[in-house]
């Protein structure tokens, strides 16, 4: 499957161009999306419930699954849909060292829901390794077996 970074950078194109009217259409996308898939979102949140064994959820979590709902929390590649192992990955690779630029993991959530998810995706664990094998970024580290 390829990546949709060509998309992403479409979505920042248009975004820049005209924030109001990026706003409305994610909007309009978003309530869509809840209503023709109202089933899905319903099995997903018994899903949540489960892995957070119905346990009061802190701030941090109602935050990070803010966060997921973005892309509907599902793994791009996979649609692995377990939430303790779905991670953000910054499509353009760099996401660690971006990480450091904010305080804190909340601080990191809350801008990528400010910027509605765009350069981002949801991958779980395993593709997020997957990609990163595929697109080298553990090539200085493994140079010496290539
Ligand atoms: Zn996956």
């Amino acid at each position: 499957m390829a990546w949709d970074a060509e998309k992403s950078r479409k979505q920042k194109e248009y975004k820049e161009r005209d924030p109001e009217k990026w706003k409305t259409y994610n909007r309009e996308y978003q309530r869509r999306y809840r209503e023709e898939n109202r089933e899905k979102i319903r099995e997903r949140e018994r899903c949540w419930y489960h892995a957070t064994k119905g346990e009061k959820q802190s701030y941090f979590q109602r935050v990070r699954r803010q966060v997921l709902e973005i892309w509907g929390s599902q793994c791009a590649r996979c649609g692995f849909s377990d939430p303790r192992a779905l991670q953000i990955d910054h499509i353009n690779g760099g996401g660690k060292k971006e990480m450091t630029k904010f305080p804190s993991p909340l601080a990191y959530y809350k801008y990528i829901i400010a910027q509605q998810g765009v350069g981002y995706q949801l991958l779980c664990a395993n593709c997020n390794q997957i990609k990163k094998v595929e697109n080298k970024e553990w090539a200085s580290r493994w140079k010496d077996e290539e």
